[in-house]
C-alpha cells in the first residue's frame, strides 16, 4: 500500500516537473529566442551539480575530510584573542587583519555570531576561518598561502510553490502572519492592483498564487517572482507573469498589461534638456549638485499633464521649485512637476485627476533659467530616474507577440485552475503542491 502511494507521489512529482520544465522553457523562448533547448540542457546539468553540493560540502570544503569548529564571538572579544586561543600565531593574525581591511574588516565581526574554524582534524591548527555576516553570504579568511580573504555568495535554490485561501474578513493584511505571508500579500496586490480593489476585500473572496521561494542552506530565505495570481470576488481576475524585451510584468488573459502604464512625458512635443544625474553642474547655483529629475523644455504656457491617475497631494510654491504640484498614483508611486507658471483650474490638495489631464502650465518660476518642467518620479518615497524604471507599456501587447504569450498564459492558467482552494480561512500554504522544481526557475534570471 505504502509502495503504491510512493509510486503515485513520484508520478505526480514527475508530471509537475515536466510541466514546470515546459513552463520554464516557454519563459526561455520568451526571453532568449535563439538557443532555448541548449540552455535547458545545460541548466539541468548545473542544477544536478548544485543539488549535490550541500550534502557533501560546507563552505566549499569536503565534509568527509574536514572538521568545522564553531566558536561563538563574545562581547568585547577581538578576533586576535579567539584565534590565538586556538593556536594561531600573532604574525599570521596580523597579516589576516591587514588583508581583511579592504574585503571584510575583522572590526565588522559581531558579538553573538559564530566564527567557524576549518581544520583537517580535531587536533590540527585551523587553516581557514569562516564568518557569516548574513544568510546570503560568508567571508572566508583563508590562512594558507599568506592569507586570502574573500566574500562568497551562497547558492540560492529556487522552488516553485503555490498558495491559496479564502478571505475570512475584510482585514486582508491581518491574514499575513509572518514575513513571507506578508510579502505574498504584497505580491498579490502588486500583480492585481489595477483590477482588484484591495481596500475593499470581502469575506469569502478567494485567491491563488504561484510563486518562487528562495532557499539557502536548506531553509526558506525569501520570495522571488510571482508567475500567476488569481483573485475571485464578484468575478475571477487573473494576472499572468510574462517577460519580453520591453517589459517584465503582469498581463490579463487577453495579453493586456494588468497595470496601466504612465505617460512617457508630462508635456507633449517637448525635448529633454537635462536628465536625472547624480553629479550635475547646476547652471544657477554654479556647483555640482545631484539632479533628481528630468527636465522637459517647452514654450511658456504649454499644458503640463498628469502622467497617471492619482490624487493631488501638494499644489504650492517654494523658492527652489517655484509653483509645483506633487501627486500620488498608488501605494508606490508619486510624481512631481516643478517651475509652473500657473496651476490649471481646480488643481489643489485632495483633488482627483486622471491620466493626461492638464494640471498646470510650463513656466520658469523658482530656480530655473528658462521655461521647462522639472519632472520628478518618486518610488516608495525616493526619487528615481523614471526613464530607467520597468513600467508596463501604455499600449496592449503587439499582435506578433501574442502567440508566444498565449502559450505561457495557457500553462500558468492551467496550473492556477488546478490549485484546490484551501477552506482554512487564512493565507494557507498548499502543501500538496509544495514540491521542488529543482532550480529551474533560478536560471531564468
Ligand atoms: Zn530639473
Amino acid at each position: 500500500m505504502r509502495g503504491e502511494n510512493d509510486k503515485k507521489k513520484k508520478a505526480s512529482k514527475f508530471n509537475l516537473e515536466i510541466i514546470l520544465g515546459f513552463l520554464v522553457s516557454l519563459f526561455l523562448i520568451g526571453s532568449c529566442l535563439q538557443s532555448d533547448t541548449k540552455s535547458i540542457a545545460s541548466h539541468k546539468q548545473i542544477a544536478e551539480k548544485i543539488v549535490e553540493l550541500p550534502k557533501e560540502y560546507l563552505y566549499g570544503f569536503d565534509k568527509s575530510t574536514h572538521v568545522f569548529e564553531k566558536v561563538p564571538i563574545k562581547k568585547n572579544q577581538f578576533i586576535a584573542n579567539i584565534l590565538s586561543n586556538h593556536g594561531i600565531g600573532f604574525s599570521l593574525i596580523n597579516t589576516l587583519e591587514q588583508k581583511a581591511k579592504d574585503v571584510f574588516s575583522v572590526t565588522k565581526l559581531r558579538a553573538g555570531k559564530d566564527l567557524v574554524l576549518v581544520k583537517s582534524d580535531e587536533c590540527s591548527e585551523a587553516y581557514c576561518v569562516i564568518y557569516e555576516p548574513d544568510r546570503f553570504s560568508y567571508v572566508k579568511y583563508d590562512l594558507r598561502d599568506s592569507v586570502n580573504v574573500e566574500i562568497i555568495e551562497k547558492e540560492v535554490e529556487t522552488k516553485i510553490k503555490s498558495t491559496s485561501g479564502i478571505v475570512s474578513s475584510s482585514l486582508w493584511n491581518a491574514l499575513a502572519q509572518d514575513t513571507f505571508r506578508d510579502l505574498l500579500v504584497d505580491k498579490m496586490e502588486d500583480a492585481l492592483s489595477w483590477s482588484v480593489n484591495f481596500y475593499s476585500v470581502q469575506a469569502g473572496d478567494k485567491f491563488k498564487l504561484i510563486y518562487e521561494e528562495k532557499w539557502i542552506d536548506d531553509e526558506p530565505a525569501g520570495i522571488g517572482r510571482v508567475f500567476g495570481a488569481y483573485y475571485e470576488n464578484e468575478k475571477p481576475h487573473y494576472a499572468i507573469y510574462y517577460e519580453n524585451e520591453g517589459y517584465k510584468g503582469f498581463y490579463d488573459l487577453e495579453g493586456r498589461p494588468t497595470k496601466k502604464g504612465f505617460l512617457k512625458t508630462p508635456v507633449k512635443a517637448s525635448r529633454i534638456s537635462s536628465r536625472y544625474n547624480m553629479n550635475r553642474y547646476h547652471p544657477i547655483l554654479k556647483r555640482r549638485r545631484p539632479h533628481y529629475g528630468t527636465d522637459y523644455a517647452a514654450a511658456y504656457g504649454t499644458p503640463i499633464r498628469a502622467v497617471g491617475n492619482g490624487v493631488i497631494e501638494i499644489a504650492s510654491y517654494t523658492r527652489g521649485n517655484g509653483k509645483y504640484v506633487k501627486m500620488r498614483h498608488d501605494k508606490v508611486y508619486q510624481t512631481q512637476y516643478l517651475h509652473m507658471t500657473r496651476f490649471a483650474k481646480g488643481i489643489k490638495r485632495g483633488v482627483k485627476v486622471s491620466q493626461g489631464q492638464t494640471i498646470g502650465y510650463v513656466g520658469s518660476t523658482g530656480l530655473a533659467t528658462g521655461p521647462h518642467v522639472c519632472f520628478r518620479f518618486w518610488k516608495n518615497g525616493k526619487q528615481v530616474d523614471h526613464l530607467r524604471e520597468n513600467f508596463p507599456p501604455p499600449d496592449p501587447m503587439k499582435a506578433e507577440e501574442l502567440p508566444k504569450f498565449m502559450l505561457v498564459k495557457d500553462e500558468i492558467q492551467f496550473e492556477l485552475d488546478r490549485i484546490k482552494i484551501v477552506e482554512d480561512p487564512a493565507l494557507t500554504y498548499n502543501e500538496e503542491e509544495d514540491q521542488n522544481s529543482a532550480l529551474l526557475a533560478e536560471n531564468l534570471k
